[in-house]
């Protein structure tokens, strides 16, 4: 991990540098053993702050020489679009949001933010206008505040509720223990899947980003848990790109574009009503993964 540190300036870039460290961004792979293998290009420019257009031109990685985890990936999310991935495990969905955090560079292929080349970039000043939720999010051995304010270290007491309050998740953190100061991470207090989601939410909040990659899956969540993750990530995904494996019938349908991913490639694209029309791949998903849920 040494190689990831470069001149720290500023304590944003610690945090940066410490969340990398800890595995912050790992964490949305199931693959422990994986290793960080991009740096910052010598001379790497902060990227400005991002307006949100984001586009993957022709990319494509390999995590090994047998076989490409992704190829020719093309689409682009303009500003505030939410772009919605879906397929089968396995597709590369994970991969691909990924490569949006720079975790790895594409072997072929560019993937952009305003215009600008991400490898170009400090992996610091991408990182700092992306924000991940997923049901990993990783918690250290701190107070709820102070895992909160990991996110932003100026955010007040105040600001910390109020990102609480729009992740439905205040109320929960006042009934523990010790409130905004109850212990939790490694023998902390233990907390569900559900709240350890809403808690990466109200970190996406404080966080404001202009860009949100999220993993929605929600297997383990009760049906409470799940109403209240929904209405705060509807809240939190309102006016930012957003670049989502989508596991909610509302995310999919209400996507301003669906990539259908199929063993690395994109299958199909397009609205729900045309790829439904389509008849094809994600016609299938859709009906064994949402139908039921309707009927
Ligand atoms: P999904 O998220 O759609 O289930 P992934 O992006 O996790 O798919 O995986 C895409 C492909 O890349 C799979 O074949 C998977 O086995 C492989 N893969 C994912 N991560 C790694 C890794 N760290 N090393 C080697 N192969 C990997
Ligand atoms: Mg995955």
């Amino acid at each position: 991990l040494g190689r990831l540190y470069g001149p720290v300036g500023t304590l944003l870039n610690l945090q940066v540098e410490v969340a990398t460290a800890l595995g912050v961004f790992q964490r949305i792979f199931e693959y422990e053993d994986m290793e960080p293998e991009v740096a910052n290009r010598p001379g790497a420019q902060k990227l400005p702050p991002a307006r949100g257009k984001v586009t993957f031109q022709h990319v494509s990685y390999a995590y090994n020489k047998e076989k490409n985890a992704l190829h020719d990936i093309s689409f682009t999310a303009l500003p505030g679009e939410v772009v919605a991935i879906v397929g089968p495990s396995g597709a590369g969905k994970s991969t691909l949001i990924g490569m949006l955090a720079r975790l790895y560079d594409p072997t072929e292929g560019a993937v952009t933010v305003d215009g600008q080349d991400i490898k170009e970039v400090t992996l610091s000043s991408l990182r700092d206008q992306i924000a991940f939720v997923t049901q990993e999010s990783f918690l250290f051995h701190a107070s709820v505040r102070d895992n909160l304010r990991f996110a932003r270290l100026d955010a007040t007491d105040e600001e910390i509720e109020s990102a609480c309050r729009q992740a439905y998740i205040h109320e929960a953190i006042a009934a523990m223990p010790e409130g905004y100061g109850t212990m939790v991470g490694e023998r902390g207090h233990r907390l569900s899947g559900g709240e350890r989601q809403r808690l990466a939410i109200a970190r996406a909040i404080l966080k404001n980003p202009r860009i949100l990659v999220l993993d929605e899956a929600t297997s383990h969540l009760d049906s409470e848990s799940e109403s209240h993750v929904q209405a705060a990530l509807d809240e939190l995904m309102r006016g930012r790109t957003t670049l989502v494996i989508a596991h909610r019938l509302s995310t999919i349908l209400t996507a301003d574009r669906i990539i259908v991913l199929e063993a690395g490639r994109v299958a199909e694209s397009g609205r729900h009503a045309e790829l439904l029309q389509h008849d094809g791949l994600y016609a299938r998903l859709y009906r064994t993964q949402f139908e039921k849920v309707m009927a």
